[in-house]
């Protein structure tokens, strides 16, 4: 079986990367999943109540709104798709709801996530307490210590979360708590993985629970300019789930230019980064082959951005897949000009965007769109879980 860009081979792969690298004793787990996961997607009664709940529940389809302002400035015709009017505030909550319907339908009663920056947890808690489920997120000790809001915002919603005290006791060891979970609790319990990482079908499963973005990217676009395709699709990646989502339905059609932004953090070759595209070499991480950050030993090298959301030191296999292949453009922005992209959106659009997204935004400037071509940013998130750090680097902004 071949590879597309849209469709992984049945093993789990795009081109090199991707595959399924696990320890034997999740084997089962994963393996159930896989077996599964697209049948049960495929059913009329489980399209039927996901797309009830992404209406109802989650507030779809978002609008994609022309953005005259940004667009004046750069010459060229921007529309941001606008995720972060998305119920929680960022585009992961169409991932928890998909997710936790397939958990619901493999007799699942007990969901496990791993948080970072406690966005994927407080997405994946909501979706628990809208369907009675229990609910642990694993979280390391010094993110729970950074993110205090969100460890509150998931008790509030019913979850436990769980502090992750081993290694540097942030992402990975919280990532690697969930994994030992999942080993002793095979049978009631799903582990709902928030990007496009992890073993088979994870990435092929979580693309395809985003891919309604650009379904509706299309629609929206046709109605406003005449045509479904732009030249320009933008989007950040952290692990690449928002991209892969607002890519999905345009990766089949070569004159769509697809442009992801990953997080320089202090500069590319500062030592404090988080550009995979550009650091990363071949390796295995959270269970797929994919393109990360390491060193010559092969020993996985701690990332830098001020976004909490873009300090990952991979990306998914389906983003190294298109940055190996040139499929996709990445620009990598440092964190002080995505400052600056934070309060220019402020004040021409009235949109005060996530730290994250900023980095889509500040990429606007060297696409090299012009007067005709139709530029559509993926607006993944709101600025309100971002204004501590916005205050705290007033000067930089204004
Ligand atoms: C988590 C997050 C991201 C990064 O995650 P992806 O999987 O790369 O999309 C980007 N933007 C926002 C607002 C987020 O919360």
């Amino acid at each position: 079986m071949s590879t597309t860009y849209q469709k992984p081979t049945e093993r789990g792969y795009y081109g090199q990367f991707g595959g399924a690298f696990i320890p034997e004793m999740l084997y089962p787990n994963v393996e159930e999943l896989r077996h599964n996961y697209l049948d049960i997607m495929a059913e009329p009664a489980f399209q039927e109540e996901y797309q009830q709940l992404l209406r109802d529940y989650v507030g779809r389809p978002t609008p994609l709104f022309e953005a005259k302002r940004l667009s004046e400035k750069y010459n060229t015709r921007i529309f941001l798709k606008r995720e972060d009017l998305c119920h929680t505030g960022a585009h992961k909550v169409n991932n928890t709801v998909g997710q936790i319907l397939l958990a619901k339908r493999l007799g699942k009663t007990r969901i496990i996530a791993e948080t970072g920056a406690g966005q994927h947890g407080v997405a994946t808690a909501t979706v628990c307490a809208l369907m009675g489920m229990q609910c642990i997120v694993y979280m390391g000790e010094i993110d729970m210590e950074r993110q205090k809001p969100n460890v509150y915002r998931m008790r509030l919603l019913g979850a436990e979360v769980r502090a992750a005290m081993s290694g540097s006791r942030t992402l990975k060891d919280a990532t690697n708590e969930a994994i030992r979970d999942w080993i002793s609790n095979p049978v009631d319990t799903h582990y709902i993985i928030g990007s496009v990482v992890g073993p088979h079908p994870y990435p092929d499963l979580v693309a395809r629970l985003q891919a309604v973005i650009s379904e509706e990217m299309r629609k929206q676009l046709l109605e406003k300019t005449g045509s479904e395709l732009p030249q320009y699709v933008v989007a950040c990646v952290g692990g690449g789930s928002n991209a892969a989502g607002a890519f999905y339905h345009f990766l089949e059609e070569p004159s769509v230019k697809l442009v992801a932004v990953e997080a320089a953090g202090h500069g590319v070759n500062s030592g404090h980064s988080a550009a995979t595209s550009v650091l990363g070499k071949p390796g295995i991480i959270h269970g797929s082959r994919t393109l990360l950050m390491q060193d010559e030993d092969g020993q996985i090298t701690e990332p830098y951005s001020l976004s909490a959301g873009l300090d990952y030191p991979g990306i998914g296999p389906l983003h190294a897949f298109l940055a190996d292949s040139g499929r996709a453009r990445f620009i990598s922005i440092e964190d002080e000009p995505a400052l600056k992209a934070v309060a220019e959106c402020s004040r021409l659009e009235g949109i005060i965007p996530a730290l994250e997204t900023a980095h889509a935004l500040a990429a606007l400037g060297q696409l090299g769109a012009g007067p005709d071509d139709v530029v559509v940013v993926n607006l993944s998130g709101r600025g309100d879980k971002d204004l501590e750090t916005y205050i705290k680097y007033a000067d930089a902004i204004m």
